[in-house]
């Protein structure tokens, strides 16, 4: 790290350490299993309003308030009104400005030993303290866990990379128990079989939930996330973000969520189909003797006990297929798993079926 253009460096970019997504390989003809992307395409109506957006208008700023999309995001969940909603550049964003709007206090921050790793990544960049709290053996949450002394807590439900739900009794449990600090639910999976907790937030001043059209409307490419939350939480975002970045959704983001959260039918037939290709593919990996962490999100964290996670990862790419591996404490004979189409995960299985033999 002592490369010479670092004199150029401001301490704090010398003190990072970035996230390293998922790699997003350019070769084609992969079974790509390692981003927990959405292997059915956006809604037909989305792409046709991006189509619909491209022209002159293109020259103007777009609608810094996003209020559209505001509005489509608080009419799918009937309830929230739009001035409980707050959009940015993907939910990371939304997250960014989270830490350092919401969770940025005296007391430590908490967050399970094993969740999304960008969390501790937020920490460092904003200067956070932070203390983990290791998940119960069996890889679940416990709500008593948190109901201690905290700058604010943030948790994935179902949680990532294990895909654990947690139930919303314990989670609202952790919310009651911590009325002076927000607490942040990260539902990047939750339309997969969790249980949302937006409808707790009419009855939570500190709760707020975090939600991404990347993953069940399958637009990790177009960037929009969003947060649900009681309007003093949403007006502290909004602070930070018009101190940031005024307008973080073009035109072309705005038009192509609105029409996703609009297409209640497309996102539940391809929710559908992923819930039931999960199904599948657990027991197929059990067939072979896997270990399967119970899933409500689209993926699935599996060991097999008798082979090195690592091992099969590097076997599995050799033949073209890519799942994720985390060289980290506790999960490291783990292989994580994005449920692909049906034909994908069988390709999936045939390989590990031949590596196992
Ligand atoms: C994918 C993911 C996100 C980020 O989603 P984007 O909206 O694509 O930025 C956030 N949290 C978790 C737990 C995720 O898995």
């Amino acid at each position: 790290m002592n490369a010479p253009e670092n004199r150029y460096w401001s301490a704090v970019v010398r003190g990072l350490s970035p996230y390293v997504p998922g790699e997003q390989p350019k070769l084609a003809n992969l079974v790509k299993l390692n981003t927990n992307e959405n292997p059915y395409g956006p809604s037909p109506r989305a792409l046709d309003a991006l189509r619909g957006e491209v022209g002159d208008g293109l020259r103007l700023y777009p609608d810094p308030n996003a209020e559209r999309l505001k509005g489509a995001i608080a009419a799918f969940f009937g309830g929230v009104s739009p001035r409980e909603v707050f959009v940015g550049n993907g939910s990371d964003e939304v997250l960014a400005h989270v830490f350092l709007g919401l969770l940025r206090h005296d007391r430590p921050l908490l967050f399970p030993d094993i969740t999304y790793s960008f969390y501790p990544v937020y920490c460092g960049l904003y200067g956070i303290a932070h203390e983990t709290v290791p998940l119960a053996e069996d890889f679940s949450i416990r709500a008593s866990d948190y109901l201690r002394s905290n700058g604010g807590i943030i948790f994935a439900n179902p949680n990532a990379p294990t895909g654990r739900a947690l139930a919303l009794g314990d989670l609202e449990r952790i919310v009651a128990g911590n009325p002076d600090s927000v607490v942040v639910v990260d539902e990047a999976y939750v339309d997969f079989g969790g249980q949302s907790a937006v409808p707790l937030v009419a009855r939570h001043p500190n709760l707020l939930v975090v939600q991404t059209l990347s993953k069940s409307r399958s637009l990790a490419g177009l960037r929009v996330g969003f947060a649900i939350g009681q309007p003093h939480l949403i007006e502290g975002l909004e602070r930070v973000k018009n101190s940031f970045n005024s307008y973080p959704l073009g035109r072309m983001a705005l038009a192509g969520a609105v029409a996703a959260m609009e297409d209640r039918e497309w996102f539940d037939r391809t929710r559908q189909a992923v819930i039931r290709s999960r199904t599948t593919l657990v027991a197929a990996l059990e067939g072979i003797g896997f270990q399967v962490i119970p899933s409500a999100a689209n993926f699935v964290f599996a060991r097999h006990p008798g082979r090195d996670a690592g091992e099969l990862a590097r076997a599995l790419r050799e033949r073209s297929i890519i799942v994720r591996h985390f060289q980290l404490p506790r999960i490291d004979q783990y292989l994580r798993i994005t449920v692909g189409t049906d034909e994908q995960c069988g390709v999936l299985t045939d390989a590990l079926r031949d590596l196992l033999r």
